[in-house]
């Protein structure tokens, strides 16, 4: 997988190319995005609510640009947008530090990103969470752990369900596996998803790390995807 990034990264030079349209760039810009597609996206620091988790945040609205983003690392497999992401996870939580002063994602001991069941995985090839993970964990600085945290069951896609059908969907989905609980145990937590909705999923994963002893839990989405009507949440 890292060969293929690194082929990507020479086939796409981020520096060439808008990541949401593709438009040629023709020089280095913020996030590497077209000012076209800049303009038509909400970067935010907003609060969300999620149940279990000690604080919620997501860095972005989701209107059809920001959804094209994570889409091109979803479904098209262009897995460097995941660095952009995390650019942009980044960029919120310090814009939280220097206007509230403190930012308790950034003081969190470990990243857990929202684990996929391995069917889905096999299927997908990566979890898009844990690609952002990665790259959140080299600029923040703070460690990263893809396995702390396991989907037990291969749950429905979300996608048209409502928001009492996904918390039935997640509910007890995920568990810290044996032997992992030393990594969580009194461990300040910051779980991480690519798209936040009703927040069921990363209430159960909060859910299971606190069962497994982990002290604070810290959500940060990318996509902000619950407050806008139910007709666009069926699109996910
Ligand atoms: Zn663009």
């Amino acid at each position: 997988m890292r060969i293929y990034e690194g082929l990507m990264g020479l086939i796409f030079p981020d520096n060439l190319y808008c990541v949401c349209c593709g438009k040629y760039l023709g020089g280095k810009t913020v996030y590497s995005l077209c000012r076209h597609c800049t303009d038509r996206m909400n970067f935010q620091s907003a609060e969300v609510s999620v149940d279990n988790a000690d604080k919620g945040m997501c860095a972005m609205g989701y209107g059809t640009y920001e959804r094209r983003l994570i889409f091109n690392l979803k479904y098209d497999e262009k897995t460097y947008v995941a660095r952009i992401a995390a650019d942009i996870l980044y960029d919120a939580l310090m814009v939280t530090l220097s206007e509230k002063k403190s930012c308790p994602w950034l003081e969190a001991d470990l990243i857990v990103p929202v684990p996929i069941h391995k069917k889905r995985l096999k299927e997908r090839g990566f979890n898009q969470a844990e690609k952002i993970a990665v790259h959140l964990g080299q600029k923040s600085g703070i460690k990263v752990s893809g396995e702390s945290l396991v989907r037990k069951r291969n749950t429905k896609a979300q996608k048209g369900l409502s928001g009492e059908e996904r918390k039935a969907n997640t509910r007890a989905a995920f568990e810290v596996p044996c032997g992992r609980e030393k990594m969580i145990k009194g461990r300040k937590i910051l779980l991480l998803d690519d798209i936040y909705t009703t927040g069921a999923t990363a209430s159960e994963c909060a859910a299971a790390l606190k069962k497994a002893g982990a002290g604070d839990v810290f959500f940060l989405g990318l996509l902000d995807a619950g407050r806008k009507n139910h007709e666009l949440v069926l699109e996910i």
